[in-house]
């Protein structure tokens, strides 16, 4: 087994940036989503506005954090990325609202993880473009108001259900990234092939496309490891078909793109709970992974397709989950 093929996590996000659109133009699919952003951004800049908060939710892998980066540059504006789960308390957040620039841009990943209080923070900030910051204790205790630039928050969110009312008010777009079409998923390989100086035939390209969980960074992860095994395996390193479908096999991705974890969870819904219906804590439990990464990189999929179902008591495997891993329902 060639070493590249060896640990292989298709969710890796080292990739991104050199793969990552640059520009709207370049950003594949999501057809009405971009749409209706280019139609935001030409009416901000006719107006020579600031650009109303955006929330854009969807799956892991699936272009929040690239529009993200490409709205900032389309408007010829400064960006500022900061990541949920980092920003513990207001004082976290205080830089990035404080060093905000003239309809600037500052994307918040994860928006869903901000603690309660630095969520409150940020409603004034959002609201009026100013923060309260409290000094003192007891009989000194003041607050003094700050005055903000008006700026732009683009939050990104695996999770819009987990996401606050009053924070979902405060973003007055709104808009949600769908799993992509395989023409979509074909398109974004072979430009990315093209990228990385290697050659892939349309059929191989269909190949990666089809079982890539309908989501760009898997379908990236998957060329960058058939191209390494392209190159061992072939004297001009050609992407063929037969290569694909083989790299794919060694990465033990299924025909309808379920990888080995994805499989395990079915199993353990089979094996150890009869089927279902089994609770999300309970499958993450025997599995030995968080509900979180459950909930977030290996339900969503399987619920498209249709080979789980979620009710009021539990996950259910479906029979054509079942017939999937070969077993009867
Ligand atoms: P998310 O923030 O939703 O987790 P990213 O925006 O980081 O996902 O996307 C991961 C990678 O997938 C990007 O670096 C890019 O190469 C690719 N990608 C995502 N969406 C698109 C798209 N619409 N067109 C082309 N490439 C895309």
């Amino acid at each position: 087994v060639p070493p590249a093929l060896v640990d292989f996590n298709p969710n890796d996000e080292a990739h991104d940036e050199s793969l990552r659109p640059q520009r709207l133009e370049q950003v594949v699919g999501q057809k009405k989503v971009v749409d209706r952003i280019r139609i935001m951004l030409d009416a901000t800049r006719k107006r020579g506005d600031t650009l109303g908060h955006l929330l854009l939710d969807g799956p892991p892998g699936i272009g929040k954090t690239t529009l993200a980066t490409v709205i900032p540059r389309e408007l010829g504006v400064d960006c500022q990325i900061a990541a949920g789960p980092a920003l513990s308390a207001p004082k976290d957040l205080l830089p990035y609202l404080t060093n905000a620039g003239e309809r600037s841009v500052l994307f918040i990943d994860e928006i869903h993880r901000l603690p309660a209080n630095v969520e409150e923070f940020l409603y004034p900030a959002m609201e009026d473009f100013r923060i309260d910051i409290a000094l003192g204790e007891g009989l000194n205790a003041r607050t003094i108001n700050v005055q903000l630039k008006p700026f732009t928050v683009i939050g990104a969110t695996t999770r819009a259900g987990m996401l606050t009312a009053p924070m979902r008010d405060r973003f007055v777009n709104r808009e949600h990234l769908d799993f992509y079409e395989t023409p979509d998923l074909e398109e974004i390989v072979r430009r990315n092939a093209k990228k990385l100086k290697t050659t892939i035939t349309d059929e191989a390209a269909n190949e990666v496309a089809r079982r890539s969980q309908g989501t760009p960074r898997k379908a990236n992860n998957i060329l960058l490891r058939t191209r390494d095994y392209a190159t061992l395996s072939h004297p001009d390193g050609q992407i063929t078909t037969e290569i694909a479908v083989h790299a794919l096999g060694m990465l033990e991705i299924d025909e309808l793109g379920l990888e080995r974890q994805d499989r395990r969870y079915l199993e353990t819904i089979i094996s150890i709970f009869g089927g279902g219906p089994a609770g999300l804590q309970a499958i993450a439990h025997s599995m030995s992974l968080s509900p979180d990464s459950l909930e977030d990189d290996i339900e969503p999929f399987l619920l498209r397709m249709g080979l789980i179902q979620r009710t009021p008591r539990g996950r259910i495997v479906t029979p054509t989950g079942y017939t999937h891993v070969g077993r009867k329902p």
